[in-house]
Order: structure tokens, then sequence, then C-alpha cells
């Protein structure tokens, strides 16, 4: 039997990807906001009900974007149960972040416990809808109101999620998403910024391609990271199936749910008020017969890798450990150590759900 892995990108049918790039080798124009590119962009904007986007190379050099165009200092208070990039993001631009710990349930930002972590130097939260599991928004957005804090959601897992119809990117002050290979919607490497106020485009421009406004003005310091037109080819060639997609995990997810659910020991998240996408299935071992690392270790025999997101804890990486203590966030430290995510994409079999299943079962 073939291996199994944790998840598997989407990809168009070849010959749909053939037609998407073929007039480039007519215009030559590979790069630096092509018409692909200002396709994808419009595409998207209605995709996500976002006023403004801008798309950048990936979902990390959006989010560090985000930062510095926000005008963000001091202190960001933050999760540390989410990918490596979020806190790289923070530190990366010389700013402080402060680990807030999280809902046991969801897995996303605790809202009661973010005040108690505000002091004068704080200038922005940044939660993430970790698994596609939304933060409380509308609790983070009073928080934000009365202390004046920005709010940028790192939304990364969260492409095409909806909350009583109303889109995930129109949160906060800004979101981020990531369109890598990994996730739901796929770029191949990609990433966007959806934002309310339009005055950031121009910054976020800037970030992005150097500060280069014309062929003879530089109006600010500047990196690269634009999207190029094969990502943006891509993108509008998976835009097109990702609903189908979605409806697919939607299935697999339920036959999970229907194997594992109210099984003594193992727990699965779900927020039924929220159009989810089924990003991720994620399940937490505590007090089941066997842990996680035997759960992990059982499929892995089998050729079938789960993955340990998200372990260890940001603050228990080599690189912050020194700075940080994983016990001031007890309910992550506590998840991060029994959770695992299983198998999950559109093309994942039924009988290898099954299969999965079974051995989790012991059966
Ligand atoms: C994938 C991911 C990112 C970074 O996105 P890239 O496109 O890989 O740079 C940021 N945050 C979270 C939570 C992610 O899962």
């Amino acid at each position: 039997m073939s291996t199994i892995q944790v998840t598997q990108s989407s990809m168009p049918d070849f010959q749909e990807y053939i037609r998407e790039i073929e007039d480039l080798w007519e215009s030559h124009w590979l790069t630096n906001m092509g018409i692909k590119h200002k396709k994808l962009e419009s595409l998207l904007i209605k995709y996500l009900q976002t006023p403004n986007i801008t798309l950048f190379t990936n979902g990390h050099l959006a989010l560090e974007s985000a930062i510095v165009a926000l005008g963000l200092t001091g202190e960001i208070i933050t999760t540390p149960f989410t990918f490596a990039s979020t806190t790289h993001a923070i530190v990366r631009n010389a700013l402080t972040p402060v680990f807030c710990d999280i809902n046991p349930h969801t897995y996303t930002i605790d809202e009661e416990k973010i005040e108690s972590l505000i002091t004068e130097r704080t200038s922005a939260i940044l939660p993430v809808h970790v698994y596609g599991n939304i933060c409380n928004v509308d609790a983070i957005d009073a928080i934000a109101q009365e202390y004046k804090l920005k709010v940028i959601y790192d939304a990364a897992h969260a492409f095409g999620v909806t909350v009583n119809g109303q889109g995930i990117a129109t949160f906060g002050d800004a979101s981020i998403f990531s369109f890598h290979a990994t996730k739901v919607f796929n770029t191949i490497e990609g990433g966007a910024v959806t934002y309310l106020n339009s005055d950031l485009a121009r910054t976020l421009n800037n970030l992005k391609n150097f500060g280069i406004t014309g062929p003879e003005s530089v109006e600010s310091v500047g990196g690269n990271a634009k999207m190029n037109e094969f990502q943006a080819a891509m993108g509008i060639c998976n835009l097109r199936h990702v609903d189908f997609e979605i409806e697919k995990r939607k299935a697999i997810a339920q036959r999970y749910v229907m194997r594992l659910d109210g099984i003594n020991g193992l727990k699965l998240s779900r927020q039924p008020e929220i159009k989810s996408n089924y990003a991720y299935l994620p399940v937490v071992f505590d007090g089941y017969k066997m842990n996680r690392d035997q759960v992990y270790e059982a499929l892995k025999k089998e050729d079938i890798f789960a993955r340990k997101y998200f372990y260890p804890l940001i603050n228990d990486f080599l690189c912050y450990r020194d700075k940080f203590d994983s016990q001031d966030t007890p309910v992550a430290k506590y998840i991060s150590e029994r959770i695992l995510t299983l198998p999950l994409y559109a093309n994942l079999s039924l009988d290898d759900v099954d299969r999965i299943c079974d051995i989790i079962l012991g059966k």
C-alpha cells in the first residue's frame, strides 16, 4: 500500500494549467504584477469578500510586511500554538512577542487572558485562526477598541471560512493568508494581506517591490516579495476547483467524525457555527488507551504520516526557550503534548480513512 502523508497538494488538470500559462510565451511578462497577478487579485477580492488585497510570494513575507505597514511597535500579544512563522515574523521585525494561552476547545487565543498581558508597550494583538477554527473575533475587537490596539489575524489556515456568511478576511485591521502548497488553496508558494484601510496598499506594494513607485522613483526602503505569473496562474486554476475540494474534504472529515467522535479519551474539535474549510483534522488523545506518540508510531508503521501540529510549542523552540517559559501557557502546553493532526486532503479515499481509524481504534 502506498504512503499516506498528512496532506497532498491540490493541482489542477495538467492541460488546464498549460492553457493558463500559454499566453506568457507571447507576452514574456513573467513577474512584476502582470495580467495573471491582476486577475488573481480581483478573483480573490470577490472570493474572500475583502475590500483590499495585496499578493505576496509567500504567507510569511505577507505577515512580516503587514506588521511593518501597520506601524507596530514594542510588544505584540500572540499565541505559541501555531506555526513558527507567526512568532518569527514578530521577532524578525525586532518586536517582542508576548504569549497568551489558548482556549482548550478551539485552540485559538484565549480572549479572556489577553487583557492581563497588555502593557504600555503593547501595540497589537496577533491571533491565529488555527486549523481554520476562528478566534472570538468580537471579544478581540472589543479589547482592541478599548486599548487602541491593532489586530492582525494569521488566517493562513482559514482560506474560505465564513461566519454567518461573512468572510474571515473582514475581521481585524488586516489578515494574512498563506497559499503554500500544503494549504487548502495554493499558488505553489504564495500569500496575501487583506485589509480594511486602502491607504495601506501603497506601503505594502513598496515593501514587496523595493519601494519602487516609478521608473525613476524609489520612495521607501523595501525588499522583494512579489508573486510571479506562474504562481498566480496556478492560483487562478486552483481557485476554480477550491469549493469542490472543500466539499470533498468535508466528506472525509465527516467520516473521521463518524468513526472517532464520542470514543472515550479522544477529542475532536468542531465549530458548528462557522462554514469550515476542513483544512486539518486535529485529534487530542487525553486518557485514551494509547497516548499521542503511540498513535503516531502505530500509523507510521503502516506508512501513514500524521503530524504533531503544533509540537513543540513555540516557546519551547531552541531559539526561544531561553527567553520564554512554556509553563506560562499551560493549556497550550497540555494540548501540544496530546494533539495529532490526521491525514486530510481532497483525494484521500474513505477506505484509507477507515484504515487510519482502524489503526487508531486498535482494530
Ligand atoms: C503556512 C503558515 C504561515 C506561513 O505561510 P508560508 O506561505 O508558508 O510562508 C504562517 N502562519 C501559519 C499559521 C501557517 O500555517
